[in-house]
């Protein structure tokens, strides 16, 4: 049986980064830059003002005082006409570019204008005054072919203003991955309908294409598929038009589970079957030209953690992102905890933190049907196989859970 690290290598080994295709800018937020971003301007494009205030010659206001006649008014949008020389100030306004001659920029609080003169007058009171205060030089953010954005990386706010910025109007992203969702029981019903004796409600459904949208890929809800092998047939037909096709329950060993069979009937073919982990040991996984498959198990815990140990890396993959699969954060237990299982072991917890540091405590986790518990967690401890007392303070490695 695989290991957790061996079983994300054999889903990367199986998984190949999906096409790209240019979006509008305003449409690109959350997906995955495709290509390195070069600036051709430089930033800023001339050197500004970063007050309102007046543009003077340092050096005339060396020890904090002066009297400048003022030349003229610049604005943000405009060119001063003239430069500054000796005794000569211009008034500037933040983002106006700085007039020739002036390589400071005094703000206007620590000024007074004198109109009663033929030539306005700005008397200074100030501290002294040094070279490039208050201004910013042509191209300090970034000059014209620095690389300024790589390739793989999640577009926030903050990159599509830069984008825009650049005139990168539209941007070359990779496919947004679509994902199938289909669950399997014979027991399911649908969530607007009442149980019978021995029904449940088919909650997998929901939760795991809340998984892909968290995730940035697109879910396709499939329904419910019956344990029986033609309806099963059908349902995994549909969907195989999608770039993922995630199906819950029917993979372990009971008689009617028979997702392993007709997947392979249907032209997957098997990588893996099964994993040494807790929640979620009878994970299926297989692959055809076109679809990434994983056959989940049933229990809604085991599905959840299945998807965020081994599915979540496989839509990184495909979207283009690095690390594909996410690295573990690290925190303190806040009290001791008494741990034991014949397996590694995924625990839901919660990530506080706190002035001294983050901490984790297990919730109180009754196994992989107890969805109810997740709820107040935030994240997964990992715990190897076998018995120890962890102590409070221990520092042991989290999964943090998307969403
Ligand atoms: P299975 O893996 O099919 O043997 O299912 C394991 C357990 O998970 C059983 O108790 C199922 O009733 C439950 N289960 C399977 N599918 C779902 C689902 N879509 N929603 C909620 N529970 C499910
Ligand atoms: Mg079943």
């Amino acid at each position: 049986m695989l290991t957790v690290d061996q079983a994300q290598h054999a889903i990367l080994e199986h998984v190949a980064i999906g096409p790209q295709h240019s979006v509008p800018l305003d449409e690109a937020l959350g997906q995955v830059l495709a290509t390195h971003i070069d600036s051709d301007i430089d930033s800023p494009p001339f050197d500004k003002a970063l007050m309102d205030g007046f543009a003077v010659r340092a050096q005339d206001v060396a020890d904090g005082t002066a009297r400048l006649n003022i030349l003229e008014e610049v604005t943000a949008g405009s060119v001063a006409t003239n430069p500054i020389g000796p005794g000569e100030a211009i008034q500037i306004m933040t983002g106006a570019p700085m007039p020739d001659g002036a390589d400071a920029v005094v703000r206007i609080e620590d000024t007074q204008v004198e109109n009663s003169h033929t030539q306005p007058v700005v008397s200074i009171q100030t501290r002294p005054v040094s070279p490039g205060q208050d201004r910013i030089l042509q191209g300090t953010s970034m000059k014209r072919g620095d690389n300024v954005i790589p390739k793989g990386r999640a577009l926030r706010p903050q990159e599509l203003g830069l984008l825009a910025e650049l005139g990168q109007h539209t941007v070359d992203v990779y496919r947004q991955v679509t994902v199938g969702v289909l669950a399997t029981g014979d027991e399911l019903v649908a969530i607007d309908q009442q149980p019978a004796a021995g029904q449940i409600r088919n909650s997998n459904e929901s939760m795991l294409a809340a998984q892909v949208r968290a995730s940035g890929a697109i879910a396709r809800k499939l329904g419910i598929a019956r344990d029986n092998r033609e309806h099963l047939a059908e349902k995994i037909q549909q969907g195989l038009d999608c770039d993922v096709l995630l199906l819950s329950g029917g993979v372990s060993a009971g008689r009617l589970d028979l997702v392993p069979d007709q997947l392979q009937a249907a032209g997957i073919t098997q990588v893996f079957h099964k994993v040494q982990v807790k929640p979620g040991k009878p994970l299926w996984f297989g692959t055809s030209n076109n679809t990434v498959v994983f056959g989940l198990p049933g229990n809604p815990v085991s599905s959840m953690v299945c998807f965020e140990l081994f599915v979540r890396t496989a839509l990184r993959r495909l979207a283009g992102l690095s690390p594909a699969t996410p690295n573990p954060a690290f925190a303190r237990l806040d009290s001791d905890f008494e741990f034991h299982s014949d397996r590694p072991t995924y625990f839901p917890a919660r990530l506080e933190s706190h002035p001294d540091g983050p901490t984790i405590t297990p919730v109180n986790w009754h196994g992989s049907s107890d969805l109810r518990s997740t709820t107040l967690a935030n994240s997964m401890i990992h715990f190897p196989a076998g018995k120890q007392l962890y102590q409070a303070n221990q520092w042991v490695e989290v999964h943090l859970w998307a969403g």
